[in-house]
């Protein structure tokens, strides 16, 4: 085991077999062998710096129907809120003015969103904020779109695989097709966004192999921005009886995703923290380099419930803000408010 350890830590590389079987036999030795060495190798790429970013959670309606969603649109009980496109510029300016240099604007799957109401959204903040990175997280769209979205000032685009399971993924999403997942990673990425996948650990029936699967294809893609967060099942979806992933698989990933993809920016996620009071400070020792504070407004934040729990629901803006810089630091990390671009993007601009 501490070969294959050694090997991943000098080489940035394994087999789809060598992953699986690692992640199959690590001992709890092993794995704080595995987080110290991911650990290093983010401080190799990024020093000791954790980038913050302000998320803004616009709209919790959404024409997808994934098992695992607690806004799914099958939930009739999530009481549906659409922010609209000066009630999200109102957050950019409280975003800017908290420090953040990159705003990231996730919504449901909600297509009153077309894309001249973004175009002309982007544009707005970019006209206010010129160096601010916009990240947009609104999930599938048609390419020309993402094309506009890109012309007119969008810099980043997360949109996680969710598993490399072909078989897990369309049992998952009875709406969606795997390969029309692939082709908009692919597609964002040959536009020229700085692209972020992912996927969650611990769904019914993920098996360590496919686990090994996720990261092969990543290492593939290439992505700048890595999520990876634990299953958490939701009462109101098809999945309230299933276990969900656990912190210490979660955090296994993502030290593997850091070795794997070493030049990657991958956030220590929410769905962490709700997992675990320390949770994301733990994900940050084991590679991750990112945290996404909310800056969803208070009035709506609780209906932005993908699972239940979610911390910070009653928080505002700035006491997020502050909270978690005191605990990047208070963890040994500094905080970082520029943009934050991927070691990669900035090597090939
Ligand atoms: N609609 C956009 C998309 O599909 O990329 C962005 C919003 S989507 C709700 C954001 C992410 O939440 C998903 O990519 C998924 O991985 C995660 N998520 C949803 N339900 C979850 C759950 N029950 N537990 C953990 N993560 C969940």
């Amino acid at each position: 085991m501490h070969y294959l350890l050694e090997r991943v830590y000098q080489t940035n590389d394994l087999s789809k077999e060598e992953i699986t079987y690692l992640l199959e036999n690590l001992t709890q030795v092993d794995k704080e062998v595995l987080y110290n060495y991911a650990l290093k190798t983010k401080q190799k790429y990024y020093g000791n710096k954790v980038y913050l970013r302000g998320l803004i959670e616009f709209s919790n309606i959404c024409k997808q129907d994934c098992l695992y969603c607690g806004i799914r649109a099958s939930n009739v009980k999530v009481k549906r809120y659409r922010l609209t496109p000066e009630e999200i510029l109102a957050c950019c300016d409280q975003a800017y003015e908290l420090g953040y240099q990159t705003f990231v604007l996730q919504s449901g799957e909600d297509l009153w969103y077309t894309d001249e109401i973004l175009v002309n959204l982007i544009q707005k903040i970019k006209k206010r904020y010129p160096e601010v990175a916009i990240t947009l997280s609104i999930g599938e769209r048609r390419v020309e779109t993402y094309q506009n979205l890109f012309t007119c000032g969008a810099d980043r685009f997360l949109m996680r695989h969710e598993t490399a399971s072909k078989e897990l993924y369309e049992t998952l999403h009875p709406t969606m097709r795997f390969e029309e997942r692939r082709a908009c990673l692919n597609a964002l990425k040959g536009i020229g966004y700085q692209v972020g996948a992912g996927f969650m650990v611990g769904l019914p029936g993920q098996t360590f192999a496919d686990l090994a699967e996720d990261l092969r294809y990543l290492m593939e893609l290439r992505p700048d921005m890595i999520g990876i967060g634990p299953f958490i099942p939701h009462s109101e979806t098809p999945l309230a009886k299933e276990k969900g992933g656990t912190i210490k698989d979660t955090l296994v990933m993502v030290a593997m995703a850091r070795l794997l993809v070493p030049e990657s920016l991958i956030p220590a996620t929410t769905a962490l923290g709700t997992l675990h009071p320390q949770g994301r400070e733990l994900a940050l020792k084991a590679g991750a380099n990112v945290v996404m504070p909310i800056i969803t407004p208070t009035s709506v934040r609780k209906q932005y419930a993908l699972y239940e729990n979610k911390i910070c629901g009653d928080d505002h803006p700035e006491d997020c803000r502050y909270c978690i810089e005191r605990r990047i630091q208070s963890a040994g990390f500094e905080v970082d408010l520029g943009r934050g671009d991927s070691r990669q993007f900035v090597a090939c601009n």
